[in-house]
């Protein structure tokens, strides 16, 4: 240990990466170390959470962070030591390209699990790069499923029981990547969850359409299922160096209290340049302020598991 260096003593039952961060470590020393610690694979291991965890990542507003809080947070579990699952419930499939996984036109899909009853595991693919992580991609062949859907019968349940079927022994946490809407397939997501987390951008109007979205979680719990929760708020896409960010995170905060997550994840280049390479920010440039940040996001919802949110 160099001279002068403290080790803060660990914080609840969770050894996480951040807890064993020397004290007085320049920033540039910490984001080499995690860096060092992906490359690896020498990431600490998360405890598996008691049960397994289903959290849809829904927000009908477009743009606002779903599909990068998915594929960045799944990664940065598995990582450290779980085992994800991604449902890719977006026709753009763009939560599939970020996992290296292909979707062409009439990949074996999300589509065919809803319409034609596919088991998961004929589809479920494995991600690139990141061997604790699955992924069942979305094509295009989605844009018409609700269409389809809407003349099938129970059709708010068909996700739910296909997630039913799998094989689900060995997964601790499934992340559901839904579409910019309120449909029948983020209705779907939904009842087959037990957990919905909402990525707010932090621009203003960030808090517009959330109303809907509450209502709509409440109409699920009173009908489809009662146990879904509104679990977790993400702050994405913050820029420091705006007065505007800062008021609209007091503000979210606020209104969402202790349901908001510590971790924001900031506005960064590389967040967005890892998809065109196929890949997560968490394995294109592990020791950039977006990877740190949703490293950091994913301890604090694992430790949720053990010390729920009031
Ligand atoms: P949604 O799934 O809600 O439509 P995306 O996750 O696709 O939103 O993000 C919208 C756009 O913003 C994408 O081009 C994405 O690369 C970019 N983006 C998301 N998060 C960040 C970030 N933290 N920094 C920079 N760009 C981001
Ligand atoms: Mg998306």
């Amino acid at each position: 240990m160099v001279a002068g260096w403290v080790f803060r003593p660990p914080r609840g039952p969770l050894g996480d990466t951040a807890d064993e961060q020397p004290i007085d470590e320049p920033p540039i020393a910490s984001a080499a170390r995690v860096a060092a610690a992906v490359r690896t694979g020498m990431m600490t291991r998360l405890p598996r959470p008691p049960r397994r965890r289903v959290m849809v990542v829904a927000n009908q507003k477009g743009g606002v962070g779903k599909t990068t809080t998915t594929v960045n947070l799944a990664a940065a579990l598995a990582l450290q030591g779980q085992s994800v699952l991604v449902l890719d419930l977006d026709p753009q499939g763009n939560a599939s390209t970020a996992l290296g996984v292909p979707h062409s036109e009439g990949t074996p899909s999300t589509y065919d699990v809803l319409i034609d009853g596919v088991p998961i595991k004929d589809v479920v693919c494995q991600a690139a790069h990141l061997p604790n992580l699955t992924c069942v991609p979305a094509s295009i062949d989605l844009a018409g499923a609700e269409m389809q859907m809407f003349g099938m019968e129970s059709r708010e349940w068909l996700l739910s029981r296909a997630l039913e079927a799998y094989d689900l022994e060995q997964v601790d946490y499934v992340f559901i990547d839904c579409p910019p809407s309120l449909g029948l397939l983020t209705l779907n997501a939904l009842v087959a969850a037990g957990e919905v987390l909402v990525p707010v951008q932090c621009e203003y109007y960030a808090l517009e359409g959330l109303t809907q979205l509450m209502r709509t979680i409440e109409m699920v719990r009173a009908g489809l299922r009662p146990e879904l929760r509104l679990s977790t708020i993400l702050l994405t896409m913050y820029d420091g160096r705006t007065r505007q960010a800062e008021q609209v995170a007091t503000e979210v905060r606020n209104y969402f209290g202790g349901l908001v997550l510590r971790s924001t994840i900031p506005r960064s280049v590389r967040v967005s340049e890892a998809p065109s390479h196929g890949q997560t920010v968490l394995t294109y440039d592990p020791g950039s302020p977006g990877a740190l940040s949703y490293l950091d996001a994913a301890r604090e919802i694992a430790r949720a598991a053990f010390d729920p949110p009031e």
